[in-house]
């Protein structure tokens, strides 16, 4: 949404000119931290692509990662059904919160939080030393094995299925969707452009 057209939208009477701003992870929908803005922090926010907020502590305007540099870019901003939220999908530069921690809400995770985090974990492997990690080895082996190994393991999830061996058919499934993403590691390709490639499909 255009800048102007947002905060003219805004009920910044309702929210005493602070409006909260919930700041969601653009891939894996984890919500990192709340914070307030008003009117200067929003523009602000709008014009360098990178969430500041008007600190109630400092009572000063603060751009996230100003001294850590763990700044928030901005993906995209929504205003909510009765115009007193803000919500932003952004790409976090490093953890969120001063604690260190991804979000500051360190306990709950999406299910797509899961396998964002073993995405980067298999995306970490590459160029490691094959004999301390199976996801190394694979990478050493080549393209042609992994291929391979997606091939195994979708025949054996689609006999799972045939037989109905639900058990098995899970464990084939986690194999096939683990070696599929060592794969598309191996091809520079991760889940947010398979996706990508879904949506426009839809
Ligand atoms: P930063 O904006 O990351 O450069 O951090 C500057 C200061 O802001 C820190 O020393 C903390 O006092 C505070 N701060 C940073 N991140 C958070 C956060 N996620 N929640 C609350 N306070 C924060
Ligand atoms: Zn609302
Ligand atoms: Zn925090
Ligand atoms: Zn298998």
């Amino acid at each position: 949404m255009k800048k102007e057209q947002l905060i003219s939208q805004i009920n910044w009477d309702k929210v005493d000119n602070l409006v909260p701003a919930i700041i969601q992870h653009h891939v894996s929908g984890q919500v990192l931290m709340l914070g307030y803005m008003n009117k200067e922090a929003l523009c602000k926010t709008f014009d360098e692509k990178k969430v500041t907020f008007f600190s109630r502590t400092k009572e000063r305007l603060w751009t996230k990662g100003e001294t850590s540099e763990h700044f928030l870019h901005v993906i995209n901003a929504e205003l909510d059904c009765d115009a007193d939220t803000l919500l932003f999908l952004v790409n976090p530069i490093g953890p969120t919160c001063h604690k260190g921690n991804v979000s500051c809400f360190e306990h709950t995770k999406t299910e797509f939080q899961f396998l964002h985090e073993l995405e980067n974990i298999i995306a970490s492997r590459k160029g490691a030393d094959p004999s301390t990690s199976y996801t190394a080895s694979l990478y050493a082996k080549g393209t042609k094995r992994i291929a391979q190994k997606v091939g195994e393991e979708g025949v054996e999830t689609a006999l799972a299925a045939t037989v109905k061996d639900i058990h098995e058919l899970k464990n084939e499934a986690a194999d096939l969707v683990y070696h599929l993403l060592v794969l598309l590691q191996d091809s520079d390709l991760n889940l947010t452009s398979i996706i990508n490639q879904l949506k426009e499909r839809h």
